[in-house]
């Protein structure tokens, strides 16, 4: 009892003395207090939700020495760095540490003069290491971002998955698993993993609420993107792309346009890399188009909006992509542009996964995500209900909240869509039946002899964008399929014949653009 009380006492001096902080945040007492007592422990906390304390505390307070697993060179670099400064004796041992530098400091260890090691997990797993570690007084083993031991996981790294060596190495040193990921089978599989025993868990709020939610039709991306950027005036941000070459393109085209803005994804080299990494965190460059690739380790936290350029293949990996805004608590935006074309686009991809159960939960983690897109309802609801974080009321902070979607009898344009897919012969996709509506002057349409159709030049009042997103609707609601095989062509269900023949009133949504500029006229 003593020295439980004795060691509280310390735990609150440490964080006050030498981290300089008044409280702890909800749930770093008892994740510290876990530790103490030589509980293993999951520690669930958002980006940013101080992750870091729960096992930096208990390093200071304990005897011996705790050793941290990072996957991430830069990340280790930074928190060694910040402890440092502090007073901290903290150091790091991965491949990049000269071999000299690497026995120096494993001096330091053994004379017991350093109070966190961190370790790359593919250091850590070397004989010699494990050799190292079994002379030393070991009090706790952190393993950080630790889904990354998740096949399931978004990130995923080989290395990782052997870590539960370490329990069978050290079963009696208690084992902290700390990780940003939300994602329910993720967390089970930490736990299975690492072969943790008894865990405490905590899991905080992964609610963002600075963070606005918006999801946009994408019509022209391109000048949607330029439109967006020009209202930044040069704030941070990040735009992600699924390909490498789209990143290039339109990294490229930003610049061309004169915005600060640069690419980033694995096919640079890791100097380049480096390079955008380091100038974006010290506001050089204000935006970085990227792929997943720019991932962990970004600690900026004035990124002001995340836009989506492309639908991301799970909730999770949304959820962590747009987290890397706002990150210090100021207002901040997430934004999607989508197109229900791209559903099936990358559904494709998965069927290249061979092995059948990765495959199946691919599908469905992605089926989760399209849903999430196509919902019109509060966007914070869907996505905090999906990490089983239970939320009774619309958040008020989304687009579907600001601006709610609004409807209106589409049965008359419905009709005029139909039957313009019908006299061009169902041969014929998305852009072009639009431009046929629209009455568009094109050798196509004249090589097709459609600007004789009757259908031709009927819908040139409303914008191309208002044709698209009745005809993406149409898609939706089961009346129009779209033929892969030919082209994307559209071809009528049996369900439009019902429609074309006026027998119900088929309600539409209006389309989603631009809803940031209703919801600030409507805030002002
Ligand atoms: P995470 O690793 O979970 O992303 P960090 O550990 O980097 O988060 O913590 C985020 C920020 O919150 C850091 O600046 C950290 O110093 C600060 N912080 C953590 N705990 C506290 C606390 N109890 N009081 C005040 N600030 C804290
Ligand atoms: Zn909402």
């Amino acid at each position: 009892m003593d020295t439980l009380a004795h060691t509280q006492h310390n735990a609150d001096s440490v964080l006050k003395n030498i981290f300089g902080y008044s409280e702890f945040r909800d749930g770093q007492k008892a994740v510290i207090d876990a530790a103490l007592a030589r509980q293993d422990s999951l520690v669930l906390l958002p980006t940013g939700g101080g992750k870091s304390l729960c096992y930096q505390v208990p390093a200071l307070v304990l005897d011996g020495i705790t050793v941290v697993v990072s996957p991430l060179i830069s990340l280790m670099q930074d928190q060694v760095a910040q402890l440092q400064a502090l007073g901290v004796s903290a150091e790091f041992i991965n491949n990049s540490v000269p071999r000299e530098q690497q026995h120096a400091i494993y001096q330091r260890v053994h004379d017991g003069d350093v109070k966190l090691l961190y370790v790359a997990p593919e250091k850590i797993l070397q004989y010699e290491f494990i050799e190292r570690l079994h002379h030393l007084p070991v009090s706790l083993f952190a393993i950080d971002e630790a889904h990354c031991v998740s096949h399931w996981g978004h990130d995923f790294r080989p290395h990782y998955c052997r870590l539960s060596e370490l329990k069978q190495h050290f079963p009696a040193i208690p084992m902290m698993a700390l990780t940003a990921t939300a994602d329910t089978a993720t967390r089970y599989d930490i736990v299975n993993q690492l072969s943790l025993q008894n865990p405490y868990i905590h899991t905080g709020s992964f609610d963002r609420p600075n963070i606005r939610y918006t999801i946009e039709e994408k019509f022209k991306p391109l000048s949607q993107l330029m439109r967006y950027l020009k209202e930044q005036q040069n704030q941070s941000g990040i735009i992600y792309c699924t390909s490498r070459k789209r990143v290039d393109e339109i990294s490229e085209k930003l610049a061309d346009a004169g915005f600060n803005a640069a690419a980033y994804h694995a096919g640079m080299s890791n100097e380049q890399r480096q390079f955008v990494q380091s100038a974006f965190a010290r506001d050089d460059i204000h935006i970085v188009v990227a792929t997943v690739a720019f991932g962990m380790g970004i600690n900026k936290p004035n990124v002001r909006f995340v836009l989506h350029y492309d639908i991301p293949k799970s909730i999770e990996a949304y959820y962590q992509e747009t987290g890397r805004a706002g990150r210090d608590g100021l207002a901040a935006e997430a934004i999607m542009y989508f197109d229900p074309a791209d559903i099936g686009r990358v559904k494709r991809f998965f069927e290249d996964i061979e092995d059948e159960q990765r495959r199946r939960v691919e599908e469905q983690r992605f089926n989760a995500m399209a849903s999430f897109a196509e919902a019109q309802t509060c966007r914070r609801q869907i996505l905090l209900n999906y990490f089983s974080e239970y939320q009774r009321e619309p958040c008020g902070n989304c687009d579907i909240c600001l601006n709610p979607p609004k409807r209106f009898d589409g049965t008359l344009v419905a009709q005029q869509a139909l039957s313009c897919v019908y006299r061009a012969e169902q041969r014929f996709g998305l852009g072009y039946i639009v431009d046929v509506l629209r009455g568009a002057n094109t050798s196509r349409i004249r090589d097709n002899q459609h600007h004789e159709l009757s259908t031709y030049g009927l819908g040139k009042d409303k914008s191309n964008e208002f044709w698209l997103s009745v005809l993406r609707q149409l898609i939706h609601h089961g009346l129009l399929t779209q033929d892969i095989t030919q082209g994307a062509s559209l071809k009528l269900t049996e369900a439009a014949r019902s429609v074309l023949k006026g027998e119900y009133a088929l309600q539409l949504a209006e389309p989603r653009l631009q809803a940031k500029h209703v919801y600030q006229d409507k805030l002002a």
